[in-house]
């Protein structure tokens, strides 16, 4: 032990460092090292040259006295533990100085090994812990987390600047008051285990400000017990979670809607649907569940642009949420689809009424960029507790009643049933062998010939697709071709079918029979298609089928319906040299005068005009079609001849050319070409 011993007078020098080696000899102390020197000026010389564990100073010094003596001492060595000695009369000054932060005092006289060697131990041990508190109260004070220290009924005793900082109260304000209670009793609202007798809690709370507002915190108690485990206090400490709670809100708002439109999205929607249903099985009502999908948004998107086809979301979006009540939830599902849940219905026809609302606004124009753009919607309905008790199922057919509204003309809503689903998994089954049909070469051309009526034997042929499916045979195609045009397939399958035309209207040649018409179908979808022209054109190059020996054959109702487009893409087939025929003419709502607008050859009247020819008034109309198509200077074509009664009308009437089951059904090439020979004399 170092200790410096400042005293003047030499006799009580000497009496304590005897004392100090009894108490070493004693074991009280360990080895004292003693540094003796008579005034404070030649202590605070040693202080500065070299490190002790205590000092022992007399109070009266030549050059100072009584509590100047302690000052001086401690300036020059703050962290060194003092004690003072004092004489008798002095033991006032000496409880003063202690006050001031002596560790201990000692009176001459009274001292002997055992209360020394105490004293120094003491003193040492004391301005530790002192100088450990002070340490303490530093970090409490400059602490970034609030921090309130409550006695054990849980009232506030002390508080640090931060929480002052955060919550705007002073500690005279706060101290006595409870930590926790109801709105703005505590400071805290929340209810704490501590109650219970917990030692430890953590959580969120709300904190309480001195404006009167509060904030979020994370709170941190602690119980600070005694030494006989009995709890003296609580420090809790708290940190204000504003900022992070506002970041995660806004999280869970970005998971659970979408951006463009901020609906719900299919998550929170089915979220939703759960508490709806949870709510219907309980009251036993009905909920329902709408798929609705815009009919025309893929024509605006492609046209207008992105920006656009956004808008008109985002409004269609605010339409829809303008259907419904405040309770129900619109949502988006993705693309140019929304889903619509309707809570606590007493019956299916409130569905419907809210349908019937939808249909009517989503037919309403939308203005964008200066244009009024129509997109009607499609609407399919599922019921829960009616269709369903599933909710995975109820959305299952939401969205199979929808695809049934788009299948029946959109612009209409249905409602589920069970035989739709039937349906639909045929239809699915179907897409899937239909993808891969094609490099499968599943597909093959029939051919039908046409005949000239006159006498004149085959003048040409057309070619009519087949599916040669694995397990169902031969399918016509009435069965995939509207599934060809739904999914696009057709615009490849087309291709494959006018290319294969070209090539065995060519190889027919090449084995020596007469040029032939070569007819082939074409969709409304492959019309559509930008470069059809010049696809036409490269298989013409290709195959070396004479242009003017390739007949397409287009539909009335797909000319008509897209009539400024048809006559675009017609001008530009033309322009090829091939022909164009106006299939199935005669089922529509044939406009005559509207067929001068187009640019065709041929005029093939439908099966449907045919077949009653025998009758008075449908001869009639044939009649009048044939006449006015020769006047029109286009060649005609009959559909569907089925007896020698309407095939001597049509000779008669003068059509150009016959196509039915009287003359050949479809057939295989190599059948067709064996039917040719005979033919002549059948027909002649
Ligand atoms: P379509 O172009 O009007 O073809 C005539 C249809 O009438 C053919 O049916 C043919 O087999 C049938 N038919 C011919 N003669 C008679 C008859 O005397 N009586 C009766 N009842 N029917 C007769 P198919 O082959 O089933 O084709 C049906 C429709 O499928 C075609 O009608 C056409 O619109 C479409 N189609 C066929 N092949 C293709 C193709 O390659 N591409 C496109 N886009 N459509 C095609
Ligand atoms: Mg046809
Ligand atoms: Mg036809």
């Amino acid at each position: 032990m170092r200790i410096l011993l400042v005293e003047d007078n030499p006799g009580d020098a000497r009496l304590i460092e005897l004392l100090l080696q009894e108490a070493f000899e004693a074991g009280r102390i360990s080895s004292p090292r003693v540094s003796r020197v008579g005034s404070v000026a030649e202590g605070l010389a040693k202080l500065e040259a070299e490190d002790y564990d205590i000092a022992l100073i007399d109070l009266s010094l030549p050059d100072a006295h009584g509590r100047e003596t302690y000052e001086r001492i401690q300036q020059g060595a703050p962290d060194l533990p003092v004690v003072a000695m004092t004489g008798n009369d002095d033991e006032r000054m000496a409880e003063d100085l202690v006050a001031a932060g002596a560790q201990d005092y000692l009176i001459k006289g009274q001292v002997d090994a055992r209360v020394l060697g105490r004293a120094l131990r003491y003193a040492i041990e004391r301005k530790r812990s002192e100088e450990k508190l002070r340490l303490v109260a530093q970090v409490f004070e400059v602490a970034l987390e609030g921090i309130l220290v409550t006695d054990a009924d849980q009232a506030i005793v002390s508080i640090n600047r931060a929480f002052t900082d955060l919550t705007g109260f002073r500690e005279g304000e706060v101290a006595g008051q409870p930590m926790f209670g109801e709105e703005d009793l505590g400071i805290f609202r929340k209810v704490w285990a501590t109650q219970s007798g917990a030692e430890h809690w953590q959580g969120e709370a709300i904190c309480r400000r001195a404006q009167g507002d509060s904030f979020p915190v994370w709170l941190n108690i602690n119980a600070v017990k005694n030494a006989v485990g009995r709890v003296t206090h609580y420090v809790a400490a708290f940190s204000d979670i504003t900022a992070l709670k506002r970041t995660e809100e806004r999280l869970r708002h970005i998971a659970h809607h979408d951006t463009l439109t901020g609906l719900p999205n299919r998550m929170l929607l089915e979220d939703r649907m759960e508490h709806a249903l949870a709510q219907a099985r309980r009251k036993h009502d009905f909920v329902a569940v709408m798929f609705i999908d815009l009919d025309r948004f893929k024509v605006v998107n492609d046209t207008l642009g992105h920006a656009a086809g956004d808008e008109l979301l985002r409004m269609a979006a605010h339409r829809l949420r303008g259907c419904v009540r405040e309770v129900d939830t619109v949502a988006r599902l993705g693309g140019d689809e929304f889903a619509v849940v309707l809570g606590d219905l007493a019956a299916r026809e409130d569905a419907a009424l809210v349908a019937r609302k939808i249909l009517h606004v989503m037919g309403r124009p939308f203005a964008l960029q200066d244009q009024e753009v129509f997109v009607t919607a499609s609407v399919g309905i599922a019921m829960y507790g009616e269709d369903s008790n599933y909710e995975s199922d109820v959305m299952e057919r939401a969205d199979i009643a929808m695809y049934h509204a788009k299948r029946t003309g959109r612009n209409n809503f249905h409602f589920y049933s069970p035989h739709m689903n039937v349906l639909s998994q045929q239809r699915l089954t179907l897409e899937t062998d239909l993808r891969r049909a094609l490099e499968r070469e599943e597909f093959v051309l029939h051919y039908q010939p046409q005949v000239d009526p006159g006498g004149g034997g085959i003048i040409g042929v057309e070619a009519l697709i087949r599916w040669a499916h694995k397990e169902r045979g031969l399918v016509p195609p009435v069965e995939f071709i509207p599934l060809l045009e739904d999914t696009g397939l057709i615009v490849p399958v087309g291709e494959w079918v006018m290319r294969t035309a070209a090539r065995q209207a060519v190889a027919w040649q090449k084995e020596g029979l007469p040029p032939l018409r070569m007819a082939v179908n074409l969709s409304a979808r492959q019309l559509k298609e930008e470069n059809l022209p010049e696809r036409v054109a490269e298989i013409l190059a290709e195959t070396g089928l004479s242009p003017d020996l390739l007949e397409i054959e287009l539909t009335e109702s797909i000319v008509m319906e897209n009539a400024e487009e048809a006559v675009a893409a017609l001008g530009r087939l033309k322009a090829l040299g091939v022909r164009i025929a106006l299939d199935d003419f005669g089922t529509g709502a044939s406009s005559l005068a509207y067929l001068k607008n187009f640019p065709i050859d041929t005029l093939k009247l439908s099966a449907d005009i045919i077949v009653e020819v025998e009758q008075e008034f449908d001869a009639a109309i044939a009649g009048a079609v044939i006449t006015m198509a020769r006047n029109m200077k286009l060649s005609s074509v009959a559909e569907g001849v089925e007896t020698a009664a309407q095939f001597d009308f049509l000779r008669r009437e003068q059509c150009d050319s016959i196509q039915g089951f009287l003359i050949s059904r479809p057939m295989a090439p190599e059948a067709l070409r064996e039917l040719f020979e005979g033919l002549g004399h059948k027909v002649g």
